[in-house]
């Protein structure tokens, strides 16, 4: 379940926000100064701040700063005076979003689950970006083109990297020479199913502690490879 910190001071306006945020399901928090909001907003996780500007303590602008400082969830301000919108602006303080009080409950909803939402993205993209392959000792990064073994890199060639890295994301499939061929060499590549072998070869020289008994690419004989889990 979503949370959600609201930090608010004008305590009827902040159970008004709460109410309807559970409504629509989501888990909210409430402090009432600035340095107690902060403060949770640091300590524990959530996906997102409702923060007033004028409170007692650490005021708006401070809080969002210092949030900016350590975190990227959404940040939604709000304020009694149109005036300070501009201020919010012109601060370039890092938050998302500014609404004036008084609103609608309906539209803070609809806000914070856009908000929400597109932070979501861009977290499960950042995911995305950072591709690790995980299997026992080996970790491929796939982003970085990266191949450690128990924590210590190891250099590949680009066709040596698309080998394993399309072995070890297809674990405990048997390919043929000429399936391995097809998939990591271009159509028209100078070469033949035996620069498979060669690559094999080489693969398991920076992988396996003993080349003779591999424990990551195994061959099938007469079939082909694969590498096993
Ligand atoms: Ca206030």
């Amino acid at each position: 379940m979503s949370k959600i910190l609201i930090v608010e001071d004008e305590i009827a306006i902040a159970e008004l926000e709460k109410d309807y945020l559970e409504l629509s399901g989501f888990q909210v928090a409430i402090e009432e100064t600035g340095d107690k909001g902060l403060e949770k907003a640091l300590s524990e996780d959530f996906d997102l701040v409702i923060l007033d500007l004028m409170l007692p303590g650490m005021d708006g602008f401070e809080v969002c700063k210092k949030i900016r400082e350590e975190k990227d969830i959404p940040i939604l301000m709000v304020s009694a005076k149109k005036d300070d919108i501009d201020k919010i602006r012109g601060l370039g303080l890092g938050a998302d979003d500014y609404m004036t009080k008084p609103f609608s409950p309906s539209e803070l909803v609809a806000r914070v689950k856009a908000h929400m939402s597109r932070y979501e993205r861009l977290v499960s993209s950042q995911h995305k970006n950072n591709d690790l392959v995980e299997i026992r000792g080996i970790r491929i990064d796939k982003t970085a083109r990266r191949v450690y073994v128990d924590g210590i890199e190891k250099n590949f060639t680009t066709k040596e990297f698309d080998l394993l890295t399309f072995l070890a994301e297809n674990p405990n499939h048997v390919y043929t020479k000429e399936e391995l061929f097809r998939e990591i060499w271009d159509m028209d590549s100078v070469g033949d199913i035996a620069t498979v072998t060669v690559h094999i070869k080489k693969i398991r020289e920076k992988i396996e502690s003993d080349t003779a008994k591999p424990q990551y690419i195994e061959t099938i004989w007469g079939v082909g490879y694969r590498f096993k889990v």
